[in-house]
């Protein structure tokens, strides 16, 4: 996989997640049933959307990082050793910033 298509399938995930994001955000804003017996179920929900929301915040960040070292020209470089992250790895996993040596 070239740069220039990682670069395609990070943008992509981050406009994915972005919209998941938004799509969480409107939920939160949602007023709580009016019947006691539902607003327990409302709030697990508000819970577990919180938990989601920053799941998919953490990981647009680490999109946007990875797009960032590419522009700059430094992707595929371990942040840790400076060495060569293997192309596999990347292909796994487009957004890691260590080698698996250092990553370990
Ligand atoms: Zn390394």
């Amino acid at each position: 996989m070239t740069t220039d298509e990682i670069a395609a399938e990070l943008r992509a995930r981050l406009a994915v997640v972005q919209a998941e994001i938004a799509r969480l955000e409107q939920a939160t804003i949602q007023p709580l049933s009016p019947n006691f017996a539902d607003q327990v179920g409302d709030l697990e929900e508000l819970a577990t959307n919180e938990g989601l929301e920053t799941a998919h915040i953490h990981e647009a960040e680490q999109i946007i990082a990875a797009l960032a070292r590419i522009a700059a020209g430094d992707y595929g470089t371990c942040s840790h050793c400076g060495g060569d992250i293997a192309p596999a790895r990347l292909a796994a996993l487009p957004t890691a910033t260590r080698c698996i040596a250092c990553a370990a």
